[in-house]
């Protein structure tokens, strides 16, 4: 039995929608299916403003071309982090300072993240690692006591809550990512969460490359022109069709995701409790949306001889990001691996598990022994 580290979902009616989208002949951006995605999203989350994009980097790069982040600017984020996070803030020429995690979560060290604030600090942009909520509630006061913006990479996120907050209702702004690999996906695609209202204009016409396309279709105008900076951040209706149907059964999807998780815990508390790995510990208050399951091992070896192992029964866990600011871009900005010790060595030792909606009734119990199995190999002697 092979059990890979990731199937994308399909709940049925993404072929019955995206055809419809296209004998409607009108394919490009905020035509029905967007419209009716964006619905569904601000009734179930309850969120302001959302603009789907064509991936989570698209919000990224949209969201801080909205924030004015600019030359000189540094934005703080986490090391431990998808290159698009930090490519955003490279791309407005500003400077990622980057910042330590917290083992307990994978996310921004907030003790840590508040050392790094300079006179040139604009924006905090931490990520919600694994679905886990950073601590929003300590980033905004934070935030407000220093003048700076926030926007949260929700790009794993979403359906997440801290402290009865759905993740994305936090920051100034927020970017979800329906990649294949994400909870909810159209293959490639994102939305992004525009929280302050004297923003969503301008929003508008970025979306459009810059022009004021929207006043003209909301009627305001006749005519529409170029008015600001901007590029096409617009997620084509075939791919709303397919986002509709997942979002439709975003309830689903998150449960079964949850049972894996429980599965996960049950199996893998033990080892923790005796010092061999940790797993997750989200802050007290969060609901999480079961987008990934990580174990955090005591050794790199150990980890190796683990993912080697579970290969050697067709279980392919992977490990997870490697840090950026070691990375050879990193390096190139100026910085070294030593610069932050304690994201270096989680990130050599950490793995995600396989995790998708469909592993309940697809072979959970063989992946379960097979991990069983190797851990007392290891753990054993
Ligand atoms: C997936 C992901 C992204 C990028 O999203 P895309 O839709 O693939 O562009 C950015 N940040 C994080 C934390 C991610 O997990």
């Amino acid at each position: 039995m092979k059990i890979p580290f990731n199937i994308p979902y399909l709940c049925g009616k993404e072929e019955s929608y995206i055809r419809e989208a296209l004998l409607s002949r009108r394919h490009c951006g905020n035509h029905s299916f967007a419209e009716r995605c964006i619905a569904l999203m601000q009734e179930r989350w309850d969120f302001q403003s959302i603009f789907l994009v064509p991936s989570g980097t698209a919000a990224l790069e949209m969201g801080l071309l909205l924030a004015d982040i600019k030359a000189g600017d540094e934005v703080i984020l986490p090391s431990y982090t998808f290159s698009s996070t930090a490519n955003a803030i490279v791309l407005r020429d500003a400077k990622p300072v980057f910042c330590e995690i917290d083992p307990a979560t994978m996310n921004m060290d907030i003790a840590h993240m508040e050392s790094l604030i300079s006179e040139k600090t604009r924006l905090l942009l931490p990520i919600d690692y694994a679905g886990i909520p950073a601590e929003h509630d300590r980033i905004q006061q934070i935030a407000s006591r220093h003048g700076l913006l926030v926007m949260d990479d929700a790009a794993q996120s979403l359906g997440s809550y801290y402290q009865g907050k759905p993740c994305g209702a936090w920051g100034d702004l927020a970017a979800f990512s329906f990649h294949e690999t994400k909870n909810i996906t159209c293959g490639e695609g994102g939305a992004l969460l525009v929280n302050r209202p004297d923003w969503i204009q301008r929003a508008t016409f970025l979306q459009e490359k810059g022009t004021d396309r929207s006043l003209v279709l909301s009627g305001v105008k006749s005519k529409y022109g170029w008015v600001d900076k901007g590029s096409s951040y617009l997620l084509s209706d075939l791919l709303a069709a397919m986002l509709l149907a997942q979002l439709e059964s975003a309830e689903y999807i998150m449960r079964q995701r949850k049972k894996v998780t429980a599965a996960y815990q049950e199996l893998y508390a033990p080892y923790a409790k005796q010092g061999c790995l940790c797993i997750a510990r989200p802050p007290a208050g969060s609901s999480l949306n079961g987008h990934a399951f990580f174990v955090i091992f005591d050794k790199t070896d150990n980890r190796e001889l683990f993912l080697a192992k579970l290969r050697e029964k067709q279980v392919y866990a992977y490990i997870g990001y490697v840090p950026l600011h070691s990375s050879k871009m990193g390096q190139k900005l100026g910085y070294k691996a030593e610069d932050l010790p304690i994201t270096e060595d989680l990130a050599k030792r950490v793995v995600r598990l396989p995790m998708y909606a469909d592993l309940p009734e697809q072979g959970m119990q063989y992946c379960l022994e097979s991990m069983e199995e190797v851990l007392q190999k290891i753990y054993s002697s």
